[in-house]
């Protein structure tokens, strides 16, 4: 876990990452609405997200999202929960170039580089690449990953509702943390 003063240090650069991109946070948002997604795997700069959610109701989900350079989330997926289905998502990326893997044919020689020691919890390969405009849509209990370029990517996240508690990772032992 981050302690609070790297918390800020990370805050602050993903503010930058936003400024790059030309979205336009309110100040509201930029106080308090940076939401750091960990892990908890000892490194968030290899493992790890910043997110902001604009909007999150019954019915459906807004939010931007940043990835430092070389960094991805854990490959996972949105199961079902009671009566509501798992989450769609469509992630269009504004700056930066994104690596989104997802299940169907493996690519050969993927551009990402999968954490050290942990490629037995990246089992979706199909790749696509992401530059700005492009946009990847995951279906419904699909297990996926993606991982940011060299530059960073940040991208726009509509989906149906984020119930992030309830999200499944390959890795059983990695638990989403939110601060
Ligand atoms: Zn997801």
């Amino acid at each position: 876990m981050l302690d609070p003063k790297a918390q800020e240090e990370v805050r602050i650069k993903a503010l930058e990452y936003f400024k790059k991109a030309g979205i336009v946070l309110s100040k509201e948002e930029r106080d308090k609405g940076l939401e750091i997604f960990d892990y908890n795997t000892g490194d968030f700069f290899e493992i790890g997200t910043v997110i902001v959610t604009f909007i999150n109701t019954e019915r459906y989900c807004g939010r931007f999202i940043v990835f430092f350079p070389g960094q991805c989330c854990a490959e996972h997926w949105h199961p079902d929960v009671d009566v509501n289905t798992g989450k769609e998502e469509t992630f269009r990326v504004i700056y930066g170039q994104a690596f989104a893997y997802g299940e169907g044919r493996p690519t050969k020689d993927i551009r990402a580089k999968i954490p050290k020691g942990r490629e037995k919890y990246y089992t979706s390969r199909c790749e696509t690449i992401l530059n700005p405009g492009d946009q990847y849509t995951i279906k419904l209990n699909e297990k996926h990953w993606w991982q940011a370029g060299p530059e960073g990517v940040v991208a726009l996240e509509v989906s149906s509702p984020a119930r992030d508690k309830y999200d499944l990772c390959t890795d059983n032992t990695l638990k989403v943390e939110i601060y």
